[in-house]
C-alpha cells in the first residue's frame, strides 16, 4: 500500500516538471562546440575556391582507406586569383567506412579540411553514404558559418593573405634595386695588374 502511494507520489511529481529527453527525429539537442562529426571540406572566400589541392596526404593516412581525391591545374592560379598552382577536382569520402578518427584534419597542411558537427546523413541506398565534393564543401560551410571558423596558417593558405604577402615581398625586393654586380674572377676587389 505505501509502495504503492509512493509510486504514484513519484510519478505525480514527475507529471509537470520539463522533460529532459528529446523527441528524436522531430526534436534537435545542440551538439557541444568540440563535438566530431563527419569531415568536411572547407572554402576560401578570398579566391572563391576550396582550400584543398588535392594533396592526397589525408588520403593516404585515412585508417579505413574510405577517402578518395583527384586534383588538376587551377585556373584561377593562371589569373593571379589564387595562390594554389593545383586544387581539388574530385573528392569523395565513404561515411559509412569513416571511424571519425580526425587523421585526415590532423595530416592536412592546407587548412582543408575539419571534422563538422554534421552527423546525421541516413540515406535509403548504401551509396547515400558516399559524401562527393560539393555535399563535403557544402558541410565545410556550413561549418565555417556556425563556428566562425579560422585557419590555423592564414599566411600560408588563405589566397588574399599570402598574395598581398607575396605581392609586398616583391615590392620591397624591386625598391631595394638590383642586386650589385659580382667582383672580377682572382679579385678581392681591388686592382688587379695588367
Ligand atoms: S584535405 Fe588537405 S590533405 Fe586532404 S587532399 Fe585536401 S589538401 Fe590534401
Ligand atoms: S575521420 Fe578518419 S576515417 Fe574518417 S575520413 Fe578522416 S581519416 Fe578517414
Amino acid at each position: 500500500m505505501i509502495a504503492g502511494l509512493t509510486g504514484l507520489w513519484t510519478t505525480l511529481r514527475w507529471l509537470f516538471k520539463r522533460p529532459v529527453t528529446a523527441h528524436y527525429p522531430e526534436q534537435h539537442l545542440p551538439v557541444q562546440e568540440r563535438y566530431m562529426g563527419f569531415p568536411a571540406l572547407l572554402w576560401d572566400e578570398t579566391a572563391d575556391e576550396p582550400f584543398c589541392t588535392g594533396c592526397m596526404v589525408c588520403v593516404r593516412e585515412c585508417p579505413t582507406q574510405c577517402m578518395s581525391a583527384q586534383m588538376h591545374d587551377n585556373p584561377r592560379f593562371t589569373d593571379g586569383a589564387s595562390h594554389r598552382r593545383k586544387i581539388i577536382e574530385t573528392f569523395e569520402i565513404n561515411l559509412n567506412r569513416c571511424i571519425l578518427c580526425g587523421i585526415c584534419v590532423d595530416v592536412c597542411a592546407f587548412d582543408a579540411i575539419e571534422m563538422s558537427h554534421e552527423h546525421e546523413l541516413a540515406s535509403y541506398g548504401r551509396a547515400g553514404a558516399r559524401a562527393d565534393l560539393d555535399l563535403l564543401l557544402a558541410g565545410g560551410r556550413h561549418y565555417q558559418e556556425e563556428t566562425s571558423w579560422v585557419p590555423l596558417n592564414a599566411e600560408k593558405n588563405v589566397a588574399g593573405v599570402a598574395l598581398a604577402k607575396k605581392a609586398a615581398a616583391a615590392a620591397a625586393k624591386s625598391a631595394a634595386g638590383p642586386p650589385a654586380s659580382p667582383a672580377p674572377e682572382g679579385s678581392d676587389g681591388a686592382e688587379v695588374d695588367a
